[in-house]
C-alpha cells in the first residue's frame, strides 16, 4: 500500500492523469505526452482562448475552443502551472454551464408574495435593482456614530458574490460597493 499520504488535489491530478494517459493508450500513442505534444492534439480549425474553472479558490487553468463563433470544448492547460492540464470533475464540467438546454437565459423575478415566477426584460430588471440599492443606501447611510465619530458606512447593504465571479470582477464589484459605504463584502470563491 501506498504510504504517501495524498492531498485532494494531489489525488484528483492523479486520477486524471491516469485516465488520460489509460485512453491515448488504447489509441496506441505516446504515453510520454509532452506539453508540445498535447497543443498539437487540440482540435484542428478551432479558436483557442485561456480562461480559468469558476468553481473554487484552486482556480485551474483552461482552454476554451470555438468554431464559428461557437464553444465546442472546454478543458484544462497543459501550460498551467496549477494544474498542468487536469480538471476536477467540476471543472471537466465547464463545458455544460454554457451549451446546456436547461441554463436559464432570462431575467426570473417573483414578487414578495408571489407564487410564480416572472420574465423581465434585463433593462427592467437592472433599473429595478438600482432602485433598490439607492433606497436601502439613502435610509441606511450613517455619516456619525452618536458621538460624532465618521462613519460613513451603509449598513442596509450586503454583498454577497457567487463562485463564478471572477478576480476582475470582483475587484469592480468591491469598489463599487466600497463606493456606496458598503462594508459587508463577501465571495465564495476567492480566484
Ligand atoms: S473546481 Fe475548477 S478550479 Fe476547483 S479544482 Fe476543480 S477544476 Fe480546479
Amino acid at each position: 500500500m501506498d504510504s504517501v499520504v495524498l492531498s485532494r488535489r494531489g489525488l484528483l491530478r492523479r486520477a486524471a492523469g491516469a485516465s488520460a494517459l489509460g485512453t491515448l493508450a488504447v489509441l496506441g500513442a505516446d504515453l510520454r505526452p509532452t506539453a508540445a505534444r498535447a497543443q498539437a492534439l487540440r482540435i484542428r480549425g478551432s479558436k483557442t482562448y485561456p480562461s480559468v474553472c469558476p468553481y473554487c479558490a484552486v482556480g485551474c487553468d483552461t482552454v476554451v475552443h470555438t468554431v464559428d463563433g461557437r464553444i465546442v470544448n472546454v478543458e484544462g492547460d497543459v501550460r498551467s502551472p496549477i494544474n498542468r492540464g487536469t480538471l476536477c470533475p467540476k471543472g471537466a464540467a465547464i463545458y455544460q454551464l454554457h451549451v446546456n438546454p436547461n441554463r436559464v437565459t432570462d431575467v426570473l423575478y417573483r414578487r414578495p408574495g408571489g407564487t410564480s415566477w416572472e420574465t423581465l426584460d434585463l433593462e427592467t430588471a437592472m433599473d429595478m435593482v438600482a432602485e433598490r440599492v439607492k433606497k436601502a443606501r439613502d435610509e441606511t447611510f450613517v455619516e456619525r456614530t452618536e458621538d460624532g465619530k465618521t462613519l460613513m458606512q451603509s449598513l442596509g447593504i450586503y454583498s454577497l458574490g457567487g463562485a463564478t465571479m471572477d478576480n476582475e470582477w470582483n475587484h469592480l464589484q468591491q469598489k463599487l460597493m466600497r463606493g456606496l459605504g458598503v462594508v459587508a463584502i463577501e465571495n465564495q470563491a476567492r480566484i
